[in-house]
């Protein structure tokens, strides 16, 4: 298959690879939306978060902590923006499961999160279906 992230593990093609163990690797992301913007991802192609086998999904929460206090430390930012997209419609533009981990700094101007508008729901109906 080709996948530019697979190509990365395979060392096919280059990255500045900050982290490796036998499960995932940790590299600049080539877009640095902030100083120090890194993407980790399981070695094993899966599409996404959703498709990770649980083992492989907690050690990769285990690196995403590690790394981010690493990051903090050493570039002195002042926060972190830690996310995965998931599927083309959330903004998911590779698809091979990465976390994106985003330093913070003081008016950065990097990313706006809002939730643009609130929808009417019908809360009991909600809860039945989604406990
Ligand atoms: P997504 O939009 O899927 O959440 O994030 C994909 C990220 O992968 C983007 O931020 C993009 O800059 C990054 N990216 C795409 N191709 C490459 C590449 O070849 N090398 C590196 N280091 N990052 C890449
Ligand atoms: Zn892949």
């Amino acid at each position: 298959m080709m996948c530019i992230f697979c190509q990365i593990v395979n060392k096919e093609i280059p990255s500045y690879c900050i982290y490796e163990d036998e499960q995932v690797m940790a590299f600049l992301d080539i877009s640095q939306v902030t100083k120090g913007h890194t993407l980790i991802i399981p070695k094993k192609h899966v599409e996404s978060l959703l498709d990770c086998d649980d083992e492989t999904l907690a050690h990769m929460s285990k690196v995403a902590k590690m790394l981010a206090n690493r990051i903090t430390e050493r570039t002195q930012a002042k926060g972190m923006n830690i996310l995965s997209n998931i599927h083309e419609i959330a903004g998911q533009s590779v698809p091979h499961f990465h976390i994106h981990l985003i330093p913070r700094y003081q008016n950065d101007d990097a990313i706006q999160i809002t939730f643009n508008k609130s929808q009417p729901q019908d809360f009991d109906q909600l809860v039945n279906l989604l406990k």
